[in-house]
């Protein structure tokens, strides 16, 4: 809350000089293919790369968004819908990281060059929701060497290891 009670945006402006030096191309697109806006963008023409520069890496962070709803997991839905949306400049952000149908579920979204959030969605009785409530970032493994790859803002725990499948142990790449 600021002194005049109005709460602060969920969003902020991005730093550009301070985005991080792009990896070379890895695995690490499964986690982002088939989300809610990428098939609303294909069904619109947009093609990934277009899409990466339009929406996820746009001029806002978001990361208070997803820290917010993070915090809220339990709780109903449509308050913290209310709530997100009186600090939003735009709705889309929410549903990067809340699935709207269970095929878009997810354990863990992509939402930068390698910071990952918690897939959430939302329960058949209204309440918010993580995907994979046991999915933390110590039992994580790096998708590349180069880059510090985070889940919620925290480091991945495992090491990079070109012989062992990155990402969640319990779901190695095929
Ligand atoms: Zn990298």
């Amino acid at each position: 809350m600021t002194r005049t009670g109005r709460k602060e945006p969920l969003y902020r402006k991005v730093n550009t000089l301070a985005r991080g030096v792009r990896h070379p191309a890895g695995g690490e697109a499964r986690w982002d293919r088939n989300t809610k806006a990428e098939a609303q963008a294909a069904a619109e023409g947009v093609t990934r790369g277009k899409l990466r520069t339009a929406a996820r890496f746009s001029a806002f962070d978001y990361t208070p968004l997803f820290r917010f709803l993070l915090s809220r997991v339990g709780q109903d839905w449509a308050a913290v819908h209310a709530e997100a949306m009186s600090r939003l400049d735009r709705e889309a952000p929410i549903f990067w990281i809340v699935a709207l149908h269970p095929q878009d579920r997810r354990p863990m979204v992509r939402i930068g060059e390698s910071t990952y959030f918690t897939g959430l969605y939302v329960t058949e009785d209204g309440r918010l929701a993580r995907v994979d409530p046991d999915l933390t970032a110590p039992m994580m493994r790096p998708f590349c060497a180069c880059c510090t790859h985070t889940l919620n803002g925290q480091p991945f725990g495992l090491p990079f290891d070109p012989a062992q499948p990155p990402g969640l142990p319990q779901e190695p790449l095929p």
